[in-house]
């Protein structure tokens, strides 16, 4: 009987887990009840109305639709355009390449966003404009609009490398992070069955491309994952036999992030047995092995792309002024520069911070306080009412180097360890834009954690009739 086989053992772990899921489940809760808006019933006819439309459905096209709606309600309608039917939270998805978390949980679908929000959501792929007529070409038609806002995000640069280009695997987009999740379990499988010991090394070997946050996390997750899974999952395959190995073209981890979180990253990196190459640059990635402008050449059936990005040529292609990777330059306002009543921001914005003097970086908390700023601007100048300069404002970092292990720095101050693990989730939980998202990532770590780590690989393409002869 079912009630018999539930032994003390069982049962005690099973309490701990309710235990963690109620605490996990309260704490989201804490963090991120708020109210939801609903469209306001009071609005007049739609014709009547400014039309802003919003191109991109990311951090900075959310920041904006949601901002704006809540400044503004009686004179504007607002439609958000983005080719997928989700948000993507793109800070997890290396645990969704990891096996950390289910990639549904980082994608927050739209159509429900949008509705909970006022704002329209049309579902399409903008392939440029018509700045005279006031058109946006979309891939099935067009929209038109009063103001715009471009939000188009970034794409992956492989900087003019085209092996890498063909044979790297890209962390971008959710078909990226599930795509390399998949790789790298088909690579165990594999591994686990090859006799050839050349074969084997390769399969073994993971590079990962760019030593900044995503590929110091990815890196940190990737070993931590190896360890967890290997013993049970994969016997056959010795923990010493694998190797993981981070190429970086400076001659720091973290980019932009301070000296104290980069010397951190590097010894927990080390502590994992990651190897990291500083000061290298991957020049040929060929199926199964990789060669380094250096000289160093290395078997490797999987290399990560974590470096480098650049406007989509929808934007960099716009008959405006362009800044780095294309992006677009805005005034103080992040209107384009010489385009009245056009804003960009986000990854796609090109703006020199006058207090700073530095450009703002391509972040997700960059991209949010654009939006927001855009929004109160674009309220503004509807308004007739002078427009406000944006100055960005750093609000930290904080990243996750494996297992139990991350960094917060938060005014210079540093705290790492499990504190620093704790609070990377906390954070990370919390700028999630959606309770249920929250609910699901808190549940995929608690069950991560009290549990093993999930390696089911599906290769999710319709299923052909089977046509294997019996007997
Ligand atoms: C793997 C990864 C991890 C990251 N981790 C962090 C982190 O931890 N912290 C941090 O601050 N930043 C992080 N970033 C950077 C951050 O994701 C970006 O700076 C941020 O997403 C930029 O916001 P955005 O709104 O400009 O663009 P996005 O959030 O990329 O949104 C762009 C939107 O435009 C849509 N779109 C693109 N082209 C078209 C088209 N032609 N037609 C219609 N829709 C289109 C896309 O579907 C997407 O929804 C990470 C980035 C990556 C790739």
């Amino acid at each position: 009987m079912l009630a018999l086989t539930w032994s003390s053992a069982t049962r005690r772990r099973d309490l701990r887990l309710a235990a963690g899921l109620v605490g996990l489940g309260l704490l989201a809760a804490l963090i991120g009840r708020r109210a939801a808006i609903k469209p306001d019933g009071r609005e007049g006819k739609p014709g009547q109305k400014q039309r802003v439309v919003i191109l991109g459905a990311g951090f900075a096209g959310l920041a904006a639709a949601k901002r704006l709606r809540r400044r503004q309600r009686q004179r504007v309608e607002i439609t958000l355009v983005d080719k997928h039917n989700y948000h993507l939270f793109t800070p997890l998805l290396f645990q969704v390449a990891s096996c950390a978390i289910d990639p549904y949980d980082v994608a927050i679908p739209l159509h429900r966003w949008a509705a909970d929000q006022g704002v329209a959501f049309h579902r399409g792929t903008v392939e440029g404009v018509d700045w005279q007529a006031h058109r946006v070409r979309l891939a099935d038609g067009e929209i038109a609009y009063d103001y715009l806002v471009w939000a188009l995000g970034s794409t992956t640069k492989f900087f003019g490398n085209t092996t890498a280009a063909q044979h790297a695997l890209p962390l971008k987009w959710l078909e990226d992070g599930v795509n390399v999740r998949n790789h790298v379990l088909e690579r165990l499988e594999e591994a686990s069955v090859a006799r050839d010991q050349s074969a084997r090394q390769a399969a073994l070997t993971f590079l990962v491309v760019g030593g900044g946050a995503t590929g110091v996390e990815t890196a940190a997750a990737l070993a931590s994952f190896l360890r967890q899974v290997l013993p049970n999952d994969y016997p056959q395959i010795g923990l010493r036999e694998t190797r993981v190995v981070v190429v970086e073209s400076e001659g720091k981890l973290l980019g932009h992030m301070g000296q104290e979180l980069a010397t951190l990253a590097l010894a927990r990196l080390q502590a994992l047995g990651v190897e990291v190459w500083l000061q290298a640059r991957a020049k040929e990635v060929e199926p199964g092995r990789v060669t380094t402008e250096d000289g160093r050449s290395l078997r490797a059936d999987t290399v990560i792309w974590t470096t480098g990005v650049e406007c989509p040529p929808v934007v960099s292609s716009l008959p405006v002024e362009h800044g780095k990777g294309g992006s677009i330059r805005v005034d103080e306002y992040l209107q384009v520069v010489g385009q009245q009543g056009v804003y960009a921001a986000g990854d796609d914005a090109h703006y020199l911070d006058s207090r700073s003097d530095q450009p703002v970086p391509m972040l997700a908390q960059a991209a949010v306080q654009e939006g927001e700023a855009v929004a109160e601007n674009l309220a503004r100048l509807i308004e007739g009412k002078p427009q406000k300069a944006f100055h960005y404002r750093s609000l930290g970092n904080a990243i996750s180097l494996g297992h139990n292990a991350g960094a917060v720095e938060i005014g210079g101050r540093v705290v790492d360890g499990f504190a620093g693990w704790l609070g990377w989730r906390l954070i990370h939980l919390a700028r999630i834009t959606r309770f249920r998202s929250r609910l699901a990532v808190a549940l995929d770590w608690t069950l991560g954690y009290l549990y093993d780590t999930d390696t089911a690989r599906l290769d999710l393409v319709p299923s052909q009739p089977d046509h294997t002869a019996g007997g």
